[in-house]
């Protein structure tokens, strides 16, 4: 494992009037790079020849490192020339797929803004489900087996599907109907079934709250809320619901943009709660708990009630949506502040107080 204190020694290695905010070139980097830039950091984007279009367009990137693959990122001769140029690297979700859990957990000597301990317990569904549950979270209720489904349930499989292949359905018998269907498709395998995640079907409207919680001011912020833009759902409800049936197309749930939302006034204080509960419980179960950006998709029901079906533990996609600040992150700086930006201040504050052990890992 990376142990804290190799993690220190590089960084007291490091000179810290000269230090390189980098990622890879992917998911969130825009903004990570732009808001770094702001804080008046170097940057430096990860990218590879064919890919680099949108950073050198862009111009947030100050220096441009380039691999053969992404997978690269990890290997010693990237990670040395990482280290040379005084480098905090900000996870984001493509930069930890590509890179691999084990190797961020064993292999990778580059300090990193956040907890890189947290990010196991986001990417494994029973891990995620323990923390949510611990934090007195509504989660939505799992089914064991196909047998027990009494109500609508969504059926998810593991992996990097996107949600394709994942189903709605009713019952025992409609579970077992739907998912051969998807087998002859092509879009499972028969060894699927034993990995099938049951679960609750929450009909709600979709929330992704993105938090940010300050080592240094000891607070959860909530910087912006988002909701998905998936295919081919939000495509299908556009059809009527007569022509749907003749048509008989399976949803799927893969994402592909993002819009900026607001969410009535009188639910912030739930939203408020349960971030200041998971932040709070991740201290006791993966210590130092969180650090920095985490993010709860949610749906809210017409109860009112918020029900959590996953989160995520560092820059979550959807913040793409305020790179330009959101309603909630003008109100708190009053400035146009995105999540690369605020990341990029902790870091600085941290660099000032002389506290930058409190955000890396
Ligand atoms: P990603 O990690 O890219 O967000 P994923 O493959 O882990 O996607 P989920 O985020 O769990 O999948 O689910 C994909 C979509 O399915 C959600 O955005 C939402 O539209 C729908 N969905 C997931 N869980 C539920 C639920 N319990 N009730 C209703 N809809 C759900």
């Amino acid at each position: 494992m990376v142990g804290k204190k190799e993690i220190l020694d590089i960084l007291n290695s490091y000179d810290k009037d000269n230090i390189t905010i980098a990622t890879l070139g992917s998911h969130t980097s825009l903004h990570i790079l732009k808001g770094a830039k702001k804080e008046g950091f170097k940057t430096l984007v990860i990218t590879m020849e064919g890919k680099d279009k949108p950073y050198k367009r862009f111009r947030v990137a100050d220096e441009f490192l380039y691999v053969k693959n992404y997978s690269d990122i990890v290997k010693e001769e990237i990670q040395e020339e990482l280290r040379k140029r005084n480098t905090i690297i900000i996870p984001h979700g493509s930069f930890i797929a590509y890179a691999g859990l084990d190797n961020l957990e064993k292999d990778f000597y580059v300090p990193m803004f956040g907890n890189r301990f947290i990010l196991r317990w986001e990417s494994e569904r029973d891990l995620e489900r323990k923390l949510l549950s611990e934090a007195g979270i509504r989660i939505p209720k799992k089914f064991e087996k196909p047998e027990d489904i009494d109500r609508t349930v969504i059926v998810k499989f593991p992996g990097a599907r996107g949600g394709r292949g994942y189903f709605v359905c009713n019952s025992t018998e409609e579970f077992y109907k739907k998912f051969e269907d998807f087998v002859n498709k092509g879009f499972l395998t028969k060894d699927d079934l034993e990995k099938a995640h049951i679960e609750e079907y929450v009909i709600g409207a979709n929330y992704c709250l993105h938090y940010f919680f300050s080592p240094l001011k000891q607070e959860v912020e909530l910087l912006g809320i988002d909701r998905r833009y998936e295919s081919n759902i939000d495509g299908l409800v556009r059809i009527p619901a007569k022509d749907q049936l003749e048509l008989n197309i399976p949803a799927s749930y893969v994402i592909t943009g993002n819009f900026p939302v607001v969410i009535r006034e009188s639910l912030l204080t739930q939203v408020f709660d349960m971030g200041d509960k998971l932040a709070e419980t991740t201290k006791n179960i993966v210590p130092p708990g969180l650090i920095g950006p985490f993010c709860l998709q949610t749906l809210c029901t017409d109860n009112l009630e918020i029900v959590v079906f996953e989160m995520s533990a560092r820059v979550d996609g959807g913040t793409n949506t305020f790179m330009n600040g959101s309603p909630y992150s003008y109100i708190l700086f009053d400035e146009p502040m995105s999540m690369g930006q605020r990341i990029a201040r902790e870091i600085k504050w941290a660099l000032i107080a002389d506290k930058l052990n409190l955000v890396v890992s």
